[in-house]
């Protein structure tokens, strides 16, 4: 029962928003708002999926926030009336459209928050996916930290020994380490390599989507605003508010699997069903080994990728600063105004400015400009000019 996961956890007071009501969209609004979305998809270079318990809960997977959420019927001493196990759970039309808009290059990353394994299992390729939570299929090696899918969900939650050995080959070795499931107790951190993928792709995405989440976890639930700032736009699907919707650039408020289902249709597509074969939990050999890894080339990639994007950025700030600071004074020169004790201010347009003065090549210059009055601590001839920098 995907119930005793929040069972293994360690008791936590600090749930966040329980039980908000849920609020729809009319069908209009949601095939005008998907319209756009798709349009979105087809013009952005990199697209970023970020998934919550809310994509899941089709697969039979109760979420945890919602009104028949996990955290929200444990306050009132209740459990969830659905609930199915992790292996018997297969993925939602949700999580199949996503695995084939990664294939068709109008989805780059997939951040999850989920542990149920479910879109590992639509076959999606490690490169392309993080789970910053752990995943019930897979087991860590704690020698060598090597990642494994598992035929079954693990018994147990919080990073716990599995009674299984690592069987990598290190050096002509077996490496033998103990393995261990991936499942995040409460403040647990992160793993490090699926939380740098998630940070870089976020960033340097043109537009992250937020399906099913009402982003109260951090850092998971910070991610998608990452690329507001180099002005990337931000989706979110979602039956409840979340604590983002004030920054969100769109907000549609319906079933997920309805409006991938609508995307979907508009760039005719058609969602594939799952399929066994290209479930890696169930297809594996008893001398196959099918590995979960995040190589470092790639968070080395990424990392350069959103480095180029950040240098970008702040030449871009450093001139609109430079531009601001010009505008303010009508350009670069600027007579004193008034003087008094030393004080010098200067005043354009109703503003005035507030800075250190020295002295360069006779000429009177002004740094570390502040707002609100200038104040210069050199002797300046009432009609010298003076240079803003
Ligand atoms: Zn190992």
């Amino acid at each position: 029962m995907s119930c005793n996961y929040a069972d293994g956890l360690s008791p936590y007071e600090n749930k966040g928003v329980l039980g908000v009501p849920e609020t729809f969209h009319s069908r209009e609004e949601v095939k005008d708002k998907c319209l756009l979305l798709t349009e979105w998809l087809q013009k952005a270079k990199h697209v970023v999926v970020h998934t919550g318990a809310g994509i899941s809960t089709a697969a039979g997977i109760p979420d945890f926030r919602g009104p028949k959420g996990v955290w929200t019927l444990e306050k009132e001493g209740k459990k969830p009336e659905i609930n199915i196990s992790f292996n018997e759970a297969i993925p939602t039309r949700t999580h199949m459209a996503l695995k084939y808009l990664v294939e068709k290059d109008y989805v780059h990353y997939i951040v999850s928050q989920n542990i149920d394994g479910l879109h590992l299992r639509t076959g999606v390729p490690r490169t392309n996916l993080a789970e910053l939570h752990g995943n019930m299929f897979i087991g860590q090696c704690d020698t060598c930290e090597s990642q494994f899918v598992r035929p079954t969900a693990t018994s147990t939650v919080g990073q716990k020994d599995l009674g299984e050995f690592c069987k990598r080959a290190v050096r002509g070795r077996t490496c033998r380490g103990k393995l261990r499931d991936t499942i995040l107790d409460w403040e647990a951190d992160l793993p490090a390599r699926d939380l740098a993928m998630s940070d870089y792709q976020s960033s340097i995405a043109d537009v992250n989507i937020c399906l099913g989440t009402t982003l109260q976890i951090v850092p998971s639930g910070n991610l998608p605003l990452k690329c507001k700032k180099y002005g990337g736009k931000m989706v979110i699907v979602n039956l409840q508010p979340t604590k983002h919707d004030k920054k969100a650039d769109l907000i549609i408020n319906t079933y997920v699997d309805d409006v991938l289902e609508e995307v979907m249709k508009n760039l005719s597509l058609k969602i594939p069903e799952y399929s066994a074969v290209e479930d890696p939990t169930k297809n594996q050999t008893p001398n196959c080994i099918v590995e979960w890894n995040i190589a470092k080339s790639q968070v080395q990639l990424y990392r350069k990728k959103y480095d180029e994007i950040h240098k970008e950025y702040k030449i871009k700030k450093r001139d609109e600063n430079e531009m601001k600071k010009n505008e303010a004074f009508g350009g670069k020169k600027k007579k004193i105004k008034t003087r008094e004790n030393g004080l010098i201010t200067l005043k354009k347009k109703a503003k005035m400015v507030k800075g250190r003065g020295a002295r360069q090549n006779g000429q009177a210059v002004i740094t570390n400009i502040e707002k609100e009055s200038l104040n210069i601590d050199l002797t300046i001839e009432s009609d010298d000019d003076i240079f803003l920098e």
